[in-house]
């Protein structure tokens, strides 16, 4: 009997701040909608940020993308990092301006942790800029490291932000 593969949920980060950086998103989320074996779920809007460490650069588009695919994590990261580089990304600065930036963020329940990959994504959960547009469309879905929502996790996060005096 044919095992049936099943498409899991993956959410993708995307930033942006290089030259049109609202087009640099679209072209991004058409590129990995384009990949086979991907299939669309909602994309949020884009929001503009301000560069969290690096050096001093341009504010940032960034925006969440939710998929369902059978691809495998690995793959899915070499299929992302193509996308970088055709969309002409150099990796100059850590943490430097960039024409687009693709992470993924959550890959349905799964962990992993290795040298060239972590899901969730180590940083995530402390970043106001991938937790806004990913509340945006999808607060119900469960960090698998935390065990907390993703409502949960902003909610924490713009509490430990607010001015208390
Ligand atoms: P960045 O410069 O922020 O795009 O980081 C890219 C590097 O992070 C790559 O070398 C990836 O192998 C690594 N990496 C680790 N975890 C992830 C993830 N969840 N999504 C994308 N890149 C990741």
């Amino acid at each position: 009997m044919l095992k049936k593969i099943s498409r899991m949920p993956v959410y993708i980060g995307m930033g942006s701040n290089i030259g049109n950086r609202e087009e640099n998103l679209r072209t991004a989320c058409k590129r990995i909608i384009a990949i086979q074996g991907i299939q669309m779920m909602r994309c949020s809007r884009f929001y503009e940020t301000v560069p969290i460490g690096g050096p001093l650069q341009p504010m940032f588009l960034n925006a969440v993308l939710g998929i369902k695919t059978v691809i495998s994590p690995h793959k899915l990261l070499e299929q992302f990092q193509g996308i970088e580089i055709l969309m002409g990304r150099t990796r100059t600065v850590k943490w430097g301006p960039r024409t687009i930036d693709i992470d993924i963020l959550i890959y349905g329940d799964k962990i992993v942790d290795d040298d060239r990959l972590k899901i969730p994504h180590s940083l995530m959960h402390t970043r106001l800029f991938v937790l806004e547009p990913f509340v945006e469309i999808a607060p119900n879905v469960v960090h698998p490291g935390l065990q907390k929502t993703i409502l949960h996790l902003y909610r924490e996060l713009q509490t430990s932000l607010s001015v208390t005096a």
